[in-house]
């Protein structure tokens, strides 16, 4: 699990109720994980924590921008973010991610870091097709070098075939 102080809440304090809490993400979030599809990030962040007598729900907001690697010409494309979704924690001897929406949390913690969370669920919004958009003229974003050579394969590999 990525740990950052950076998005750290410190929930023991707060009363019972709604509070919320504004984060940007951005790419050193996702730098220090090796594996990341998203290799850069503009996101805005809000988290809804509402902490109840004996758990706490909490609400994630992300909207923004996210810098991934293009599936078919390899070029860096720019994709919207755009995530709502929830988790609930609970309290337990030690910290366990129950499931992935239910976070156990150890009694001796006195702040929830949410940077795993923020992590997943801005990989979670990508859409499955990332690639580059096509304009209003019908011309793909895609670099045209990368383009050209992948038609140049196609046309080899139909000629093998005939
Ligand atoms: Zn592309």
């Amino acid at each position: 699990m990525i740990r950052d102080k950076a998005f750290s809440i410190p929930f023991k304090g707060l009363k019972q109720g709604v509070h919320r809490f504004d984060f940007e993400v951005s790419t050193s979030l996702f730098q220090q994980v090796e594996t990341s599809e998203i290799l850069g990030a503009e996101i805005s962040a809000e988290v809804i924590l509402d902490k109840k007598s004996n758990f706490m729900e909490v609400q994630f907001l992300l909207k923004g921008v996210a810098t991934v690697i293009c599936d078919r010409c390899l070029d860096p494309v720019d994709l919207p973010v755009e995530y709502d979704g929830k988790i609930y924690v609970k309290f337990g001897e030690e910290t366990v991610e129950q499931d992935e929406n239910l976070l156990i949390l150890s009694r001796a913690e006195d702040e929830l870091d949410v940077s795993q969370y923020l992590y997943e669920f801005a990989h979670l919004s990508l859409p499955l097709k990332r690639v580059h958009a096509v304009d209003e003229t019908g011309k793909s974003g895609c670099n045209p070098e990368m383009l050209a050579k992948l038609r140049e394969y196609l046309i080899d590999d139909n000629s093998e075939l005939n």
